[in-house]
């Protein structure tokens, strides 16, 4: 699918955007809980569904992104696997694709667009040390620019690109907060009281 039709917002956009596993090698509780939590959130803020923690079982990411989740909405859902080669091989078999974020792969503007996006896609990020098991598996290795940095960020510029831009709101349906744009201020409608919780 050309990924400048994904640029046009459209009713029927959601229904054409991809389906996206965010796979998080290496957790280590204590050094990434921050970083972690914050690429859970990144992955579902630019409309990933789901979220695989592996490395430590960190209890308080994946409660942090049930909490967030449950205030602003949509179907984000977040779980713990010990063994993401196991799950990345069940999730090659049932018809996915694997994109492997790495400052060694290929360009991602070019190789994004190779990517078919009518099959679930898991986009796995590194920790710590990245197996070389990874590499083979996936079924592209892609660079967001070929110096080290981030993994939100990789993350973040990868999303945009694959999903043609920040998921919007109608991707949050069922948000008890939801956030309207305003060039000063904050404006926030509580949908549980019917009430503007703007400050
Ligand atoms: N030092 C670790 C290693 O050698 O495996 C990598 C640490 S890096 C902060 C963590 C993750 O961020 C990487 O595994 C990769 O997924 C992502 N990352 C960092 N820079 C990237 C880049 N330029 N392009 C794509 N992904 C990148």
């Amino acid at each position: 699918m050309p990924r400048d039709r994904l640029k046009k917002p459209s009713p029927w956009l959601d229904s054409v955007r991809p389906d996206i596993t965010v796979v998080r090698l290496g957790h280590r509780q204590q050094r990434d809980k921050r970083i972690t939590s914050h690429l859970g959130l990144t992955a579902r803020a630019m409309g990933a569904t789901h979220f695989v923690l592996c490395g430590d079982d960190d209890e308080k990411v994946l409660e942090t992104m049930a909490d967030v989740t449950e205030t602003f909405g949509g179907n984000f859902t977040a779980e713990h696997h010990a063994k993401p080669l196991g799950f990345l091989r069940h999730f090659a078999k049932q018809g996915g694709q694997i994109v492997h974020l790495t400052m060694y792969g290929e360009d991602f503007e070019s190789a994004t667009s190779m990517i078919p996006t009518e099959v679930p896609i898991a986009v796995v990020v590194g920790g710590a040390k990245v197996p070389g098991e990874i590499y083979k598996l996936a079924d592209y290795n892609i660079a967001v620019g070929h110096q080290p940095h981030s993994e939100v960020a990789a993350l973040a510029l990868f999303m945009s690109e694959i999903m043609g831009g920040v998921a919007g709101s109608e991707h949050f349906s069922g948000a008890r907060l939801e956030v309207k744009p305003h060039p000063s201020g904050k404006v926030v409608i509580d949908h549980d009281d019917d009430s503007d919780a703007s400050q």
